[in-house]
Formats: C-alpha cells, structure tokens, sequence
C-alpha cells in the first residue's frame, strides 16, 4: 500500500467515525424524544382516569341513593332500569382501574410494597360487590376457606384486589347459566394457595400461550361476552409476578377453567 492509498484509508475511517457520531446523536435524542412522550402518555392516562372517576361517584352514590329508595319508592322496572345504570357505572370505573394499572405496570412504577393483606376478609368483601353480577350471570359462588386462621399476605391490599376482582369476574362473565364458581384458599407455607374453578366456556388449547398477553381475548370468549378489556390477566400476572408469587392455569374448551395462584405470606 502506498502512501496515497494510505491517507484515503484514513480519510475514510475519520467520515466513518463521523458518521457513527451523528447516528449515536440522533438514537439518543429519538430516545429522549420516545421517553418524553412515553411520560405524556402516562401522565394523560393518570389525569384522565382521574378526572373521568370523580363523575362516576357521584353517579354511583347518586344512583344508589335512589335505589335505597332514600327519595321515595320504585317500581320493579324502574328498579331494574336503574340497577343496569348502576352497574354498568361499576363496569367503568374498574375499567379506569384496569387502565391505570396497566400503564403502571407498562412504566414499570408497579413496585410491591410494604403493605399487608387480611384474607379472608378482603375476599369477603369483594364478593359481596360482586353480588349483582354473579345474580346477573345466574352463577353460584362458593368461597371455601377452612383453615382456622389465616396469616396475611405480603402484597398492597389494592393490587390482591385487583387480583381476586379480575379471576373471579372472568370465571364468572364465561359460566354458563346455572354455573358454579368456586374458590379455594389454603394455607401451604410459605405461601397462601388460591384456586378458582369454574365450568364455563374454557379456554381453546391453541390459544392458551397468549392468554397473558395484553388485550388478547379469546375467539369464543368474544362471542359469548362483548364486553371485555383483555387487560385483566395481564394484570393479574404481572402484580402476582411482582409480589413473588405463580400463576398457572388448566383449561379446557367447554369444559371450564381453574386458575391456580400461590403468594408469599408476610414475615411477622
Ligand atoms: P377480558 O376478560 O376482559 O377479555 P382478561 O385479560 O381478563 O380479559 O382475559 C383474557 C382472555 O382470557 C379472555 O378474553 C378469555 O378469552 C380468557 N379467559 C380468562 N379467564 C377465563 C375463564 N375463566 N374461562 C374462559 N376463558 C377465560
């Protein structure tokens, strides 16, 4: 190689360099740009679901004021007209729920805390609001809890709920009429094992793998139920994850479901 060919070698390197520079410098600033919209869109997501909450209180507390009969009597079809407005209230505010929940696990700032959960009360509480439904569904519920006592959780009494509310809507929502949903909880330590069965619609083997994904929906479970996010398993799996716990679930095509989760109990 002679010395021309040298310094045109080098020439080349030097605008190779360069180049490799100012790529670097636009990746980074499409990433900073990425990151800064990423943080618009959570932020919007939180004011939204926030704003879009405060209204449906007081449609809630307004609603259920008049179904007490506070303001005077009902009758049955009022009653039953308003009941459907009350729950359809419901089915919006746990979808802002499921939406936040999401983008915070999605931003990763879902962290497990310090907090603690009593069980059974908490699922004992969450069964009674979900009472309407399981009467709307004409589906049975069966909480079965024998141990004498229970130590608690080690996971935010909100993100158990979130937990427990998603599992049990969705083995009641794909019941058949008449259906059974039980669930179970024993104690087997370290850990608290939870399982809910229910003899519903199942799941069809090829789409089994997906079933945690965000927004997937299953092809039957669309055609017995419009409504539906796909978020809830997501969910479930990532505070379940999170908090150090399993999830697995076995199912069969119009056979029904159960979904097995275990969790740490708290050190005392
Ligand atoms: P959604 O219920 O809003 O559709 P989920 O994330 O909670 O969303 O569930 C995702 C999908 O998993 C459902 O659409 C359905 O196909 C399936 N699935 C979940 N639980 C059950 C169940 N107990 N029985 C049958 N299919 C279920």
């Amino acid at each position: 190689m002679n010395n021309e060919e040298i310094q045109e070698l080098i020439a080349q390197q030097v605008k190779s360099a360069k180049l490799l520079i100012h790529r670097d410098l636009e990746l980074t600033r499409a990433n900073e740009q990425l990151r800064s919209l990423d943080k618009m869109k959570t932020d919007f997501i939180s004011v939204a679901t926030h704003q879009l909450r405060t209204p449906l209180s007081a449609i809630r507390w307004t609603l259920s004021m008049i179904l007490k009969e506070d303001i005077g009597p009902l009758t049955m079809e009022q009653r039953t007209l308003l009941m459907k407005a009350y729950e359809s209230n419901n089915r919006m505010v746990k979808l802002l729920g499921d939406i936040l929940l999401s983008d915070h696990i999605e931003s990763n700032s879902l962290k497990p805390t310090d907090e603690t959960t009593k069980i059974p009360e908490l699922i004992e509480n969450l069964l009674l609001e979900l009472i309407p439904l399981a009467n709307h569904r004409g589906v049975r519920i069966v909480f079965n809890h024998p141990d004498p006592t229970y130590p608690s959780l080690q996971i935010d009494p909100t993100h158990m709920r979130a937990v427990m509310q998603n599992l049990l809507e969705n083995a009641m929502k794909y019941s058949r009429t008449d259906g059974t949903v039980t669930l179970n909880v024993f104690t087997e330590l370290p850990n608290m094992r939870f399982t809910v069965i229910d003899s519903g619609i199942g799941i069809p083997q090829e789409q089994q793998k997906t079933i945690f994904k965000r927004f997937f929906r299953a092809t039957n479970a669309i055609k017995v139920e419009t409504d539906g996010s796909g978020l809830g398993l997501y969910i479930v799996k990532s505070i379940i994850e999170k908090n150090h716990g399993t999830i697995f679930f076995e199912s069969k095509e119009n056979e029904g479901t159960t979904f097995v989760i275990t969790l740490p109990i708290a050190k005392t």
